[in-house]
């Protein structure tokens, strides 16, 4: 046992090969990545400052990226001219070239799940004007995503897509897999791409990263996940797309370990949490709290009634 390692000889912990038992912040909890740190009971005020104001600040990147307001044209959709205008009609209004042509759809692809057990401990990253509901992806449109396959370890593209439909699963929401991308993983991402990906918003982009590419992996950070969301004019904000940035080189440590994979699925998981909304939580009872652990690798209560909250979002037909 390493001496140094506050969690040597704890009960009822696994031990890695080394004698060493290994734990990993799960993402965004920056400054909480010191090893000694996860198995104290967390510390309420200061950490869990710290950790929403990071998050905001991820929130802040977003917003660059794309939670905007958008104006609300005089007329949707927007229809080409029409042939037979006459010469001194008004102009069709301009199709707007910050968002694609509108779904229409008003009716949810899947139904919502039922409901989770009562009890346990959720959150959520961005509300709406009333401080009160979620931000949520849209269950009437279907949430394509793609891979960028670069650093990927073996068995990376499976572990993905079984975590995509394990949050599916719980939140009713509708995935599609569209493909590999050669797209920059960054959270300063336009939500609009048509060049690279045609009249739709810019599908979620899941992929890995070393610390290197990306700062916010470093230490013991293994991921990194949210949305970014728009609305129309006074209407509902409404996520339209995201990244999900995992740990190229501590990911697959991990899934050398006893267990690994397990933990490795919970940590996708985790991040998949943090894509549809779901904010970290001080109990670690559920999957996002923000550090990992063996003991718990799938969603528990609390997470799975945020979960449904974020299925049930409202259907934004105008985006
Ligand atoms: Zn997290």
């Amino acid at each position: 046992m390493d001496p140094q390692d506050p969690s040597a000889g704890r009960p009822g912990l696994p031990s890695s090969p080394s004698g060493r038992v290994p734990q990993w912040i799960v993402d965004e909890a920056l400054g909480l990545a010191a090893p000694a740190e996860p198995w104290r009971s967390p510390g309420p005020p200061p950490r869990r400052r710290r950790r929403w104001g990071l998050w905001s600040g991820l929130l802040v990147v977003a917003a660059v990226a794309g939670a905007a307001t958008l104006v609300d044209p005089a007329d949707l959709p927007w229809a080409p001219p029409l042939p037979q205008a006459s010469p001194g009609a008004p102009p069709p209004p301009a199709r707007p070239t910050d968002r694609p042509t509108p779904n229409g759809e008003v009716v949810r692809l899947a139904p919502l799940p039922l409901p989770p057990p009562v009890g346990g401990t959720y959150g959520f990253t961005t509300l709406q004007d009333d401080g009160v509901t979620p931000v949520a992806y849209d269950p009437c449109r279907t949430i394509h995503y793609v891979l960028r396959p670069d650093a990927a370890p073996p068995g990376g593209e499976q572990l993905i897509g079984e975590a995509v439909q394990r949050i599916s699963a719980v939140t009713g929401l509708t995935f599609a897999f569209d493909g590999y991308t050669d797209e920059p993983l960054t959270t300063e991402r336009a939500v609009f791409q048509p060049e690279r990906y045609g009249d739709q918003w810019a599908p979620v982009l899941i992929g890995w990263q070393s610390d290197a590419e990306n700062p916010a992996l470093a230490g013991d950070v293994v991921g990194e996940a949210g949305s970014a969301a728009v609305s129309l004019g006074d209407g509902p904000k409404v996520f339209v797309s995201g990244t999900v940035a995992l740990d190229a080189v501590q990911l697959p440590e991990i899934l050398g370990e006893r267990d690994g994979a397990a933990t490795v699925r919970g940590i996708v998981l985790h991040e998949l949490g943090h894509l549809v909304g779901l904010a970290h939580v001080d109990d670690d009872d559920e999957l996002m709290y923000p550090e990992a652990r063996r003991a718990v690798t799938d969603f528990a209560p609390g997470d799975l009634t945020g979960l449904t909250a974020l299925g049930s979002g409202p259907c934004v037909p105008d985006l």
